[in-house]
């Protein structure tokens, strides 16, 4: 959770949030590919924050549930493969049991299956758990789907990043030619479709901008400008970057 310390005494006596970046709680929620976990890794890195990657979590859990051959109509063995698994993140890396997942927890496989394994309860419950823990403190930039308005209600500014479907499809396909993957447009589109749906109708913490987020839409914007506006956003609302 944020802190709730840390702010300064205004001169009419009363208490501002104007902490020291590197101390706030930023949450950047949006649906897949608004570019939210290059953007978030790069505000982390410009205001000397850390960076943690619930989806990682999310895909985690996924392969594990996967591994385990448990259907994914299995609620309740879901759950369960959830609450044994050991899980850890750092950065850019993800482990499951120690081993280090991060390139597999990225394949087909787990894309397809991680919004059926995170709309279980069992699952966020879990998680959210871990990601409050993983969280406190501060100084750190957090990145999901429902981080504003479940994770971290308190987070000192939260960022909702949005963009039109056929642009994230583009961007997605592009990252994939790039990697080597076959070019294949109107599949990605079809995927980033399924999941914006799924992710936005599921019972459980649905993808929705919080009430007090800022929306920043990437559409028309390079990696590098939606950074900047992150930045302006976190000098607007958390005081001035050192
Ligand atoms: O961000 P990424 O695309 O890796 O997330 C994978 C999936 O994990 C999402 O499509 C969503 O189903 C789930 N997720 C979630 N809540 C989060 C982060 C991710 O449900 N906070």
């Amino acid at each position: 959770m944020s802190r709730t310390s840390g702010g300064s005494a205004a001169t009419d006596g009363s208490v501002t949030n104007r902490e020291t970046p590197s101390a706030v709680t930023i949450a950047v929620d949006g649906p897949a590919g608004t570019g939210k976990s290059s953007v978030s890794k790069g505000l982390a890195a410009a205001i000397g924050a850390r960076y943690l990657d619930t989806g990682a979590m999310y895909r985690i859990v996924t392969l594990a549930v996967l591994r385990a051959g448990v259907a994914l109509d299995d609620v309740a063995a879901i759950g369960a493969v959830a609450d044994g698994v050991q899980l850890s993140v750092d950065q850019d890396r993800a482990y499951l049991a120690g081993e280090d997942v991060s390139t597999l927890i990225r394949g087909d496989d787990v894309t397809a299956a991680v919004s059926a394994v995170s709309a279980v309860p069992a699952v966020r419950t879990r998680l959210v758990a871990v990601q409050r823990q993983l969280a406190a403190g501060g100084g750190v930039v957090v990145e999901g789907r429902d981080i504003g308005t479940v994770v971290l209600p308190d987070a000192d500014l939260k960022i909702f990043l949005t963009a039109s479907a056929e642009t994230r499809a583009q961007r997605r396909n592009d990252q994939n030619v790039a990697a080597g993957l076959p070019d294949d447009h109107d599949g990605v589109l079809a995927d980033v479709r399924r999941r914006d749906h799924l992710d936005s109708t599921r019972a459980t913490s649905p993808l929705r901008a919080a009430d007090d987020a800022v929306t920043v839409d990437t559409s028309a914007m390079t990696q590098e400008q939606v950074i900047d506006r992150l930045r302006q956003l976190v000098e607007e609302h958390c005081g001035a970057i050192r």
